[in-house]
């Protein structure tokens, strides 16, 4: 019994608050459970840390409701998250957020009531003003009953202003609304029955309901709802009821088990056998152990996967899966399904919320012992866990670009050391820093250096289009060569990808008398031309204009567009092959994942003969058709301010690249390029990773960038450009000079020194020693708390990626 909770807020201020707790809570809190607490005026749902006995020196308030009976974060899991916050300095209450998906089962929602200034008020305005005055028809429904906002809103029309103006008096307050969603009331057809692991049975219960328990006993797994009903008598009143016993478990009927090609399973060849013994005989030895798993596209990396996740479940633990976003497609999860069943909970951003929620509840009780989810399928509560894969783990997205800014391949390592479980790192193109870590022994090496059953790496020819520039004195899109290949794959009904790394029509709208390039109101970046809905756009916010007629800036009438864009790309293709069919895919086409996945499966199934796309297209899939992949230009990345643009552009060639040949016909790529000696062009070019990773590493070592130091960005961001100029000098006295072993650039202003409406300065931070780095960043967070920043005036990236 405990008279107190330690609980974390989704607050700015980083500390963990103290409530007492009401006779009624005692002997039911937990660390790990969601309790409701008063913050201020609010009511805040926060995360309980601890439970003790301590009294505080200070009067605290009591706890109100807890949301959870049982924790829903382990203690694995809080530790985890204890990390987190240290590593990366980002405020436990963010991170704790960010690793419940659960939070989007609570409706968000306010609960208004009278404070007692309002109950007076409303005696004083019945005498001063007209019956039908909203603020007083507000005031005088609240008298009876607290009501929500929806209810408010609903009942009447002007509700809206009068409740801001009395919130603003003090006379009502708002408590945020906490209502689960009911999965039970979905139709029959739309739900699965599964019986609940380890659930105990009580003596009692009507026959329909013992019943149904007793035949999905003896046939395990989950049914659908409906054809149960064609088995079992009520089956639906008996199902409904038995789960709010919570004896059974309803899940939404998952459309996506029946998606995709099966995926049949493979005799492993030599070296995925070699590699795969390696993994079972650690995993079987339960310790802590990282592996790189370097193989080249097409090498059948899945399939040692797959091995290894069916050695840990033999061995009665479980597994984690991660893959890139743009990778979980519900193609890719049928194939899971087929495979493992029931066993498999999938974490998909295409899913409800509903759905995602009932995911994770299977997976807490251990109903799935194999999940498979991108980045933030890193803190689902597997149980046991045993292992974890992280697919293409050199991808940029498993790092979150907002707070709390963890990679999810880094935190998979931290997890799996803390559970005792073995870590497969999975890439064609391993990310330098884990290369690096296998060299230095810390991660063992796993190698497969050839693609199945033999078949050869695609041919990589580079055209320098210098020279085609030279030799036919036009500027153009396709090179001759190009061209004339696509044409071949079109006559042998082969299929070929188009790369560009660029949506839109064309790049931009500049003036040819004065210079001008339209750039966005809100970010000093150009805006993209689309032609589709004329309009130019930012791909930072989304601010839209119409195209301009006149330059903005001398009135000049010569405006004209440069470089060019997919869209542009695919009309070119149109012109040049009027009867060929030709799909796009690019984040303008593909806004929903769903389209996304039905432009790929259309050409997967031999509806298209080319598919033009930007680096979306180049990642994981295996369309046996494709033998021909042409890159329009392996120069845009390569002049990115970023000291990973050549890594960058080397695993973007290598990986699409990797789309072709892997059927039967042996496949060819055409890179077109003004650079074609840059090492990173001309060593994808000749698949030699080797080759550019010591290159790159000497690089990085002579810049001591990563993985020769460790790095953080800061940011330093205000909508008025004095401030945030004030700002970042104010900081910059304060940490110079720096300490030992560290180095700080800035300020400066950021490489897009205004964005969203802000203006961003930016100190780039160099440190030999983790230690003294965290210690750095500890201090600035200190000092913005001490100046009263704002909450949004600083932002820290630990290990940032990018550096816009
Ligand atoms: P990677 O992820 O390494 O690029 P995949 O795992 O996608 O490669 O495998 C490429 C293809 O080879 C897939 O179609 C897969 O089903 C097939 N495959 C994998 N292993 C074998 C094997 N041992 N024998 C035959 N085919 C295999
Ligand atoms: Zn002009
Ligand atoms: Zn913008």
């Amino acid at each position: 019994m405990a008279l107190y909770c330690d609980v974390s807020l989704p607050v700015p201020l980083d500390r963990p608050f103290t409530y007492s707790l009401p006779e009624t809570l005692r002997h039911r809190v937990q660390p790990g459970s969601r309790i409701i607490v008063p913050f201020g005026s609010r009511k805040l749902a926060g995360v309980i840390l601890r439970c003790h006995d301590d009294r505080p020196d200070v009067t605290v308030r009591d706890a109100l409701r807890l949301i959870d009976s049982e924790p829903v974060l382990d203690a694995e899991l809080l530790a985890l998250a204890g990390w987190i916050a240290g590593y990366y300095c980002a405020p436990l209450g963010e991170v704790l957020r960010a690793m419940l998906p659960l939070a989007s089962e609570i409706r968000r929602g306010k609960l208004y009531s009278l404070t007692d200034a309002g109950r007076d008020a409303a005696r004083q305005l019945v005498l001063d003003c007209s019956p039908d005055d909203p603020v007083l028809q507000v005031l005088r429904m609240l008298e009876r009953r607290p009501l929500s906002a929806a209810y408010l809103a609903k009942a009447l029309p002007l509700a809206d202003k009068a409740i801001r103006s009395l919130e603003r008096k003090n006379f009502i307050v708002a408590e945020q609304l906490q209502s689960e969603r009911d999965p039970l009331r979905a139709p029959a057809d739309k739900l699965r029955v599964e019986l609940d692991a380890g659930a105990a049975r009580p003596a009692k219960l009507p026959k329909d309901e013992r019943e149904l328990l007793a035949f999905l006993e003896l046939h395990p797994g989950s049914h659908n709802l409906k054809d149960l009903e064609s088995t079992v008598r009520n089956a639906g009143t008996a199902a409904r009821s038995l789960a709010r016993k919570k004896l059974v478990s309803l899940l939404p009927d998952r459309a996506v088990a029946a998606a995709g090609p099966v995926r049949t399973r493979h005799e492993l060849n030599t070296a995925q056998m070699a590699a795969f013994e390696q993994l079972r005989g650690a995993i079987e030895a339960r310790q802590f152990h990282t592996f790189l798993l370097h193989g080249v596209t097409g090498s059948g990396k899945t399939e040692v996967y797959l091995n290894a996740i069916d050695t840990a479940l033999a061995c009665g633990r479980g597994a984690l899966l991660l893959v890139p976003e743009i990778a979980l497609t519900p193609a890719v999860a049928g194939q899971f399904f087929s495979r493992f069943g029931d066993r498999v909970a999938i974490l998909h951003s295409a899913f409800t919320d509903v759905e995602r929620t009932d995911q994770w509840r299977r997976i807490r009780s251990g109903a799935a012992g194999v999940v498979v989810g991108t980045r933030s399928g890193v803190f689902a509560p597997v149980r046991n866990l045993g292992l974890i894969v992280v697919d293409e783990e050199h991808d940029g997205s498993y790092k979150q670009e907002e707070t709390p800014r963890y990679n999810g391949r880094d935190t998979a390592i931290v997890r799996a050391q803390a559970a005792g479980a073995c870590v497969v790192l999975g890439s064609a193109t391993p990310s330098l820093e884990s290369r690096y870590n296998a060299e230095r022994g810390k991660y063992s090496l796993l190698e497969l250096p050839g693609r199945i059953q033999e078949r050869p790496m695609p041919r990589v020819e580079l055209i320098d289009m210098r020279t085609e520039f030279l030799e036919t004195r036009k500027q153009a899109t396709f090179s001759r060569r190009l061209l004339e290949t696509v044409g071949h794959r079109l006559d042998n009904g082969e299929q070929t990808i188009i790369l560009l790394n660029r949506r839109g029509f064309s790049s931009f709208a500049a003036c040819r008398t004065c210079g001008e390039r339209v750039q966005c109101m809100n970010c000093s970046v150009t805006l993209t031309f689309h032609r589709r809905d004329r309009r130019m756009l930012c791909h930072y916010c989304g601010y839209a204009e119409k195209v301009p007629s006149l330059c903005p800036k001398c009135q000049s009438e010569h405006v004209y567009f440069l470089g060019l864009g997919s869209e542009r790309v695919e009309d070119e293709l149109h012109r040049e092959f009027p009867r060929a069919r030709i799909a796009r895919l690019d984040r303008d086409t593909a806004s929903g994942k769903r389209q996304y996945e039905s432009i790929l499966r259309e050409f997967r199934e031999g509806s298209y003969d080319i598919l033009v796309g930007t680096q979306m297209i180049a990642k994981g899939h295996d369309i046996p058709n494709v033998t021909l992949v042409g890159v329009v230009s392996a120069d845009v990345g390569l002049g990115m301010p970023d000291f990973r643009a050549g890594e960058r552009t080397f695993q973007l060639l290598t990986q699409v690249a990797g789309r072709a040949g892997r059927g039967h016909l042996p496949g060819i790529v055409l890179i077109q390029t003004i650079n074609p000696d840059h090492y990173a062009v001309r060593m994808a070019a000749a698949h030699d990773y080797t080759a550019f990773y010591q290159k790159e590493l000497n690089f990085r070592r002579m810049m001591a960038y990563p993985p020769f130091s460790a790095m953080a960005n800061i940011l330093v961001r205000s909508a008025k450009q004095e401030e945030a100029l004030r700002m970042s000098t104010e900081l910059g006295h304060h940490i110079t000079p720096p300490p030992e072993k560290i180095r700080i650039m800035g300020p400066a202003e950021a490489p897009v020194p205004r964005l969203k409406a802000e203006y961003r300065y930016q100190f780039l931070i160099k440190a030999a020693s983790r230690k003294a780095l965290n210690e750095l960043l500890q201090r600035v967070r200190g000092f913005a708390e001490q100046h009263k920043w704002g909450a949004t005036a600083l932002v820290i990236d630990v290990d940032p990626l990018t550096l816009m």
